[in-house]
């Protein structure tokens, strides 16, 4: 069990900067994700926790001890990679227990403690087959229980579900998760999929060009993005950002889009340049009277919702329906944003303002 503390954390690698003054928490127990897109400092932070890289500067503390220049086996952390390499000349038990024996466990400990990991897997029938046949999600099984087998402090996961294809990874990552809540065991994992940092994770780092642009609960970084980067990348389809010009004036609780006054959650300050009303899709509804409208250009039919792309004065956005509501291409149609939901940014910073 473990927290894991990480305070003004970087990483260059010559000229470059891979991860730039990060800083959050990882609390014991936690299902911890790092997000964000490819070649943003994921994988480098998570090394920098496990050991496999020394930071340039900054600590990292495990319960309370700093561990920043520590090699690996001193740190008692588990790294899970994306390739789920096993020993393909050792059966499964052997492979399970290969962290153990290299400890120098005695035989009878090693016999119980696989014994409880694999009944954890559900892997107990197949002990003693060779790794080469094996089903993908097998192998996985194996792989994780010979991670968890030696009981570490804390589990660094890189996309280990990166490999498999869209079912079977959906399947693993449910497995996953119910794994961590039987274990409780602090695990930090990588993934540039929002759904799946949505989903498994108890909190969310999101990362952009080697900087944290937000930590926090999956909610809270959906309902309230702190910048345009966070709002866009999460969430599908992305929040709609209408552009507008002006600024606003202290004590304003609507902004002027095209004419029309729309209500925001909260009173403004002054605030000048061009700004940003953001509105996620499902906090739109057609009315028949609404003074802000829009032209359906696309309707796209999901099952229970349906995507409907609109023409607006500010640009094009989507809003999520009910798949009841009948909407045609071509319709002219009023609509309404739900205030409580509006994030207004600032266009030049790309900062929220509310
Ligand atoms: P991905 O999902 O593609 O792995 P990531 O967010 O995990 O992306 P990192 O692997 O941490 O990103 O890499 C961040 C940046 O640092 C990338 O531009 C990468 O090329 C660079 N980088 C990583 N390791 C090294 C290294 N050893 N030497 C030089 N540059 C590196």
């Amino acid at each position: 069990m473990a927290q894991i503390i990480i305070k003004n954390l970087r990483k260059d690698f010559g000229d470059f900067t891979a991860v730039k003054e990060s800083s959050f928490t990882i609390e014991d127990g936690e299902f911890f994700m790092l997000l964000g897109p490819s070649g943003c400092g994921k994988t480098t932070t998570l090394r920098m926790i496990a050991g496999l890289e020394l930071p340039t500067s900054g600590e990292i503390y495990l319960d309370g001890e700093e561990i920043s220049q520590r090699p690996p086996s001193q740190r008692d952390i588990a790294f899970v990679f994306q390739m789920f390499a096993l020993y393909p000349h050792m059966n499964v038990r052997k492979n399970i227990q290969y962290p153990l024996v290299s400890q120098g466990m005695q035989r009878a400990d090693i016999k119980a403690k696989v014994a409880e990991v694999s009944n954890i897997l559900g892997i107990t029938d197949i002990l003693d087959r060779p790794t080469g046949g094996l089903s993908g999600g097998d192998r996985q099984r194996v792989a994780l229980a010979r991670a968890i087998v030696r009981d570490p402090k804390a589990f660094m996961m890189d996309e280990p579900l990166g490999a498999l294809d869209a079912e079977f990874r959906e399947h693993m990552s449910e497995e996953l998760r119910v794994l961590h809540d039987r274990m409780k065991a602090t695990t930090v994992y990588v993934t540039h999929d929002q759904l799946e940092a949505m989903q498994m994770g108890d909190k969310i780092v999101v990362m952009n060009n080697a900087v944290v642009e937000q930590f926090g609960e999956p909610q809270e970084i959906y309902d309230k993005p702190v910048t345009m980067f966070v709002a866009d990348f999460i969430g599908s389809p992305s929040m709609n950002f209408l552009r507008f010009e002006g600024g606003v004036q202290k004590g304003d609780n609507s902004v002027t889009l095209s004419g029309v006054n729309l209500a925001v959650p909260k009173q403004l300050q002054d605030i000048q340049g061009d700004l940003v009303f953001g509105v996620r899709p499902e906090h739109i509804s057609f009315t028949d009277d609404g003074t802000y409208r829009g032209l359906v250009l696309a309707v796209e039919y999901l099952g229970t919702t349906q995507i409907v792309t609109l023409d607006t004065p500010n640009g094009d956005l989507k809003a999520r329906l009910n798949s009841s509501q009948v909407i045609n291409v071509g319709d002219r149609v009023g609509l309404n944003f739900n205030p409580a939901t509006i994030t207004l940014f600032h266009e030049q910073s790309g900062r929220a303002i509310v």
